[in-house]
């Protein structure tokens, strides 16, 4: 279905051809990694790799999920590797990264749901690389706490997980997740004495006084740190983008989510839950 609505302006920027980000995708392929800043076509990825920060998609790249806004594949997924922890500790340390963002597919398929390798790769990152600072964006584990803890013993400096959306879209635009398990498991992130931090994706159709809802719901639950971004539609078979959000709108959502209590929002049209994610961890020091 196509977008009723065309790209405004403040979202249509060039893929730079620098020699850094030339050299960060030749290295990205040649690892055979990963990457949501390539898979995903992210905007920010000369910003990003400039900065020394990337964000690593495990556990392979096939989705037991199909959610209506998002581009990776879904199916079967393959065998675990085991030996993809080190592959990703050692990539970081070749492409010198400040600081690392880890995400994976949703692998319902284990009976793990993947947490012994998320644990292994944080473990085997800060071994490799004891100054870099991680972030992990995990998945809701089916709220199975005791597997979010294996990834919380492991230490990331911060633990994210996405509400995506408004509670009444939940059901439309995530498949299986639940707004209540995602709010449930960000609490138990929070109650671990850990930085918790969460985001949305605006253009859904979602109203002001909803994305207000949810910030007050992710601070009733202790998250400290939220993102908010325009969904842009990858392909016509997605969902398609219902509003261009305004800059000045996705100001107003800072600054509110600011005076609600947030220690740090990050808001604004090319906004992705990776974006700036080594200031979150600065601004929380
Ligand atoms: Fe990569 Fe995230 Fe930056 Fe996009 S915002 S380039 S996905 S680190
Ligand atoms: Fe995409 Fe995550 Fe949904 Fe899988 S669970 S389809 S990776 S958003």
């Amino acid at each position: 279905i196509k977008s009723r609505v065309s790209k405004p302006d403040w979202l249509k920027i060039q893929l730079p051809n620098t020699a850094d980000y030339n050299w960060m995708h030749k290295t990205i392929r040649d690892n055979k990694l990963h990457t949501i800043c390539t898979s995903g076509k992210c905007p920010n990825a000369a910003e990003c790799w400039g900065r020394g920060t990337a964000t690593f998609m495990i556990l392979g790249d096939i989705c037991t999920r199909a959610c209506k806004f998002c581009n990776v594949k879904t199916g079967k997924p393959n065998p675990v590797d085991l030996k993809e922890p080190l592959r990703i500790a050692r990539s970081i340390q070749i492409m010198k990264l400040k600081h690392a963002v880890i995400t994976s597919v949703d692998r319902d398929d284990l009976e793990d749901g993947g947490a012994e390798i998320w644990a292994a790769t944080i473990r085997k990152t800060k071994e490799l690389n004891p100054n870099t600072s991680m972030e992990v964006l995990i998945p809701d584990f089916n709220g199975l706490h005791h597997l979010v803890q294996t990834v919380m013993d492991a230490k990331p400096e911060v633990i994210s997980h996405n509400l995506e959306t408004v509670r009444r879209l939940t059901p439309v635009i995530r498949t299986k997740a639940k707004y209540d398990i995602s709010l449930r498991t960000l609490k138990y992130i929070a109650d671990g004495g850990m930085v918790a931090k969460s985001g949305i994706m605006l253009g859904l159709g979602e109203t002001e006084e909803e994305v207000f809802e949810a910030m007050d719901d992710l601070l009733s639950v202790g998250v400290k740190v939220m993102t908010i971004g325009q969904y842009l539609q990858p392909t016509q078979n997605h969902l398609p983008v219902s509003e261009y959000v305004t800059p000045e709108q996705f100001k107003k959502y800072e600054q509110v989510g600011l005076e609600k209590g947030f220690k740090y929002v990050e808001s604004g049209p090319l906004v992705r839950s990776s974006y700036h994610a080594e200031k979150h961890i600065n601004a929380l020091k």
